[in-house]
């Protein structure tokens, strides 16, 4: 170990809207300088980034891959403990906050190479340009996320979830299904914000409090618009 602590070398180029956005302060790591939001979190061991930007080794069945593992949901856990709530950008293998309180999540830019879990969950969160290579729980949860640009390689549920305030899907890519099946919208289900959401599979919503055209308007389903 050197004497001399590194910082990450993460950065996110940020978009026009995002440079206002100061939903990301107050995390682990916090340097705005113009356009590019820097990492300062030190250096996991030897390498060039931190323990939640740092890549996974290939091989998932290796002690590096699983030693990794462990420190990344450490650090999750510590990071929420105290309040942090800024993942973005970070590369996870799976997130499982089953039946949680998680209020505050900016997991925006981030990689999770597995299935996002928040079966039962009561979760306030920001998944808004995230790559998510698996299926999406929000079953029997109480939810307000945005996912904004993300692709999703899986399916999403949202049975028997509440929309307290808002879920987006603005410009998603979901190559699953999208099950809605007794979803109760308190506030809105948006798959038309500032883009169509285009879903490669199907749309479940037997039971939906809403009606299916208010549900999926924008949406691209099957190639085609809903609502033209
Ligand atoms: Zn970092």
């Amino acid at each position: 170990m050197s004497l001399i602590k590194k910082t990450c070398k993460y950065y996110l180029k940020l978009h026009d809207t995002d440079v206002d956005d100061d939903s990301w302060r107050g995390g682990g790591y916090d340097g705005n300088f113009g356009d590019e939001l820097v990492c300062f979190e030190e250096v996991w061991d030897d390498s060039d980034y931190c323990i939640l930007h740092m890549n996974f080794p290939e091989d998932e069945k290796s002690a590096d891959f699983q030693v990794l593992l462990e420190e990344k949901n450490k650090k999750i856990e510590e990071n929420i403990k105290n309040y942090k709530g800024n993942f973005k950008g970070a590369i996870l293998s799976e997130i499982n906050f089953k039946n949680r309180n998680i209020d505050g999540i900016d997991l925006s830019y981030s990689t999770i190479k597995g299935d996002v879990v928040f079966t039962g969950a009561t979760i306030n969160a920001d998944f808004s340009d995230s790559t998510i290579n698996g299926d999406v729980f929000f079953n029997e949860a109480i939810i307000n996320a945005g996912f904004n640009g993300s692709v999703i390689t899986g399916n999403v549920f949202l049975n028997d979830a509440t929309i307290e305030s808002f879920v987006t899907f603005g410009g998603a890519t979901i190559k699953g299904n999208v099950d809605l099946t007794n979803l109760t919208i308190e506030g809105e289900l948006d798959f038309d914000f500032y883009g169509s959401a285009i879903i490669e599979g199907d749309v479940l919503f037997n039971g939906s409090k809403a009606e299916k055209y208010a549900l999926l308007k924008g949406a691209i389903i099957n190639g085609k618009k809903i609502g033209d």
